[in-house]
């Protein structure tokens, strides 16, 4: 195996063996968390043929392939990175995936791919989502990307929200002859990829650059209109659409209802402050646009991916002091190892076995404490999980000018509401008959994404889209 030349490496050797992310070149952390930039080090093309020759070329089809919800050909893009032919390599994952740039960055890579590859028992794994993003980020700068069109049928598919679900629909509907027309609630396309990830995991000029590829494409984009409000599905079928697909994810903040003071001003949903705190004010909804108030001192509630979140981007906005409480410990946390690992070297402290009982306001009316109980482990639940029960008198207060609820989502129930004969559950999640072709119970309409699965993964809801957008190709042409 070839040594990374030291040349090629973009912070010391000691700080990335105390990285608990493999071998990926980060910027310092009190640099980074002074600006929402990528926290990620661009490779230089000579180190991404370096990495990409430790690939070991496994017989087909090799653990990460199988391991990657679009199975990417990794082993052939390795191949053809290693010799520096990055624009086919680019071309290896056009072929299977609708957002490559995207998932290169935002995956958790080492629960996939490299989680599975061979590398892993003796030596650091290949950097094959940080490869991914190379190539086609390669690609874009040099020759540039053109989404292939078929021969039109003169057919007309709406799709509802523009988030990566979607996008992988609309990819395979082009690629298909369709005329696609994507219905959006929020002012910008993108979904949870602009009003959601930070832009220090995503930045949004990646989006909006591939966005513009389907713009390219002639995908009419249909901002602020809300399904299921403002007109139905029924309405859409009137207006000539012969199918439909629902991509609107699960994106209500699940709230803590029985807690005293969560009105209180200081206390915040998670998705209100991510958005506000990431997102330019032109791109947000006229309610959002009022600037965040971050104090010194923040707590955020939660255990997931988007508490890791909150926690990051509470330090770039300023704060000083910045803990995430947990009811349970971090072995039951569910979000990924990565993002947390990065947080705690970021400056963000974890309280576990604690659960916030009532948010305390001080003298000016703003929250000032959090009243918590103590927690222990008790007996696992249906799924396994050992449920946090509360140590009797253990109350204590945390100080707090800020504090955060990631508690998680919930999808909005409204199109099963609106839409007669379409089967919903789980409190308003689509029922799909078929996962493998996203058909729901109404004919013509098709789903996919977090709003069937419950809030996953960039990767599942594209791979899902683009499994309902052939489905629908399918369909049409069955219908003539
Ligand atoms: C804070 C946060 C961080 C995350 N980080 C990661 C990560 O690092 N890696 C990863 O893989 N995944 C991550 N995820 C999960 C990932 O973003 C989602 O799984 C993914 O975006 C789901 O895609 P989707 O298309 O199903 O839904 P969404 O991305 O939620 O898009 C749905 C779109 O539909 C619109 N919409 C909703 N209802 C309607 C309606 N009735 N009419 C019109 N439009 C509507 C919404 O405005 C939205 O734009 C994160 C999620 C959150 C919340």
């Amino acid at each position: 195996m070839q040594a990374v030349p030291s040349e090629f490496l973009a912070i010391d050797r000691k700080q990335r063996a105390n990285s608990a992310f493999f071998d990926l070149d980060l910027r310092l952390p009190e640099i980074r968390t002074c600006d929402f930039d990528d926290v990620v080090i661009e490779f230089a093309p000579e180190r991404a043929m370096v990495e990409a020759s430790r690939c070991i070329h496994c017989p087909d089809p090799a653990p990460c392939m199988l391991a990657c919800p679009t199975h990417n050909d990794i082993p052939s893009a390795m191949w053809l990175i290693e010799q520096g032919r990055f624009v086919e390599a680019a071309g290896i994952y056009h072929k299977t995936s609708s957002l490559p740039e995207i998932c290169g960055r935002v995956c958790p890579h080492e629960a996939l791919c490299q989680g599975s590859c061979v590398l892993n028992k003796h030596h650091q794994p290949v950097l094959c989502g940080e490869l991914e993003a190379f190539a086609v980020d390669y690609e874009r700068r040099t020759n540039g990307y053109i989404i292939p069109l078929g021969t039109p049928t003169g057919k007309k598919v709406a799709l509802i929200g523009a988030g990566p679900a979607s996008i992988g629909c609309a990819e395979q509907l082009l690629h298909a002859g369709h005329e696609v027309t994507i219905f959006e609630s929020k002012p910008a396309p993108g979904g949870l990829l602009v009003y959601g990830i930070p832009n220090f995991k995503l930045p949004k000029d990646v989006w909006q650059e591939k966005w513009e590829e389907f713009e390219r494409a002639g995908v009419i984009f249909v901002p602020n209109t809300y399904i299921g409000r403002e007109k139905t599905i029924d309405d859409l079928f009137k207006e000539g659409f012969e199918a439909i697909f629902i991509g609107v994810g699960s994106e209500i903040d699940a709230k803590m209802e029985d807690t005293p003071g969560t009105d209180l001003s200081g206390v915040y949903e998670a998705t209100d402050f991510l958005i506000r705190g990431n997102v330019t004010p032109d791109l947000l909804p006229m309610e959002m646009r009022k600037p965040l108030e971050v104090g010194k001192r923040v707590v955020v509630i939660g255990g997931g991916d988007t508490a890791s979140d909150c926690l990051r981007t509470a330090l770039r906005m300023g704060a000083e002091e910045v803990t995430c409480l947990y009811r349970r410990t971090e072995r039951e946390m569910p979000g990924g190892k990565k993002d947390r690992a990065m947080a705690r070297e970021e400056g963000a402290k974890y309280r576990f076995l604690t659960q916030p009982v009532k948010f305390i306001p001080g003298a000016d009316g703003n929250l000032a404490a959090v009243e918590c109980i103590e927690m222990k482990l008790g007996e696992p639940d249906a799924k396994g999980r050992r449920k946090p029960v509360p140590v009797e008198d253990s109350n204590f207060s945390v100080a707090a000018d800020t504090a955060i609820l990631a508690l998680g989502y919930w999808p909005d129930p409204v199109l099963g509401k609106t839409t007669p004969d379409l089967e919903t559950h789980d409190w308003g999640l689509i029922t799909v008959k078929d996962k493998s072709k996203g058909i729901t119970s109404r004919p013509g309409v098709f789903s996919g994404g977090d709003c069937v699965t419950g809030p996953d993964l960039v990767v599942t809801a594209m791979v899902a889209g683009r499994k309902a957008g052939r489905a629908i190709d399918e369909y049409l042409r069955s219908n003539n």
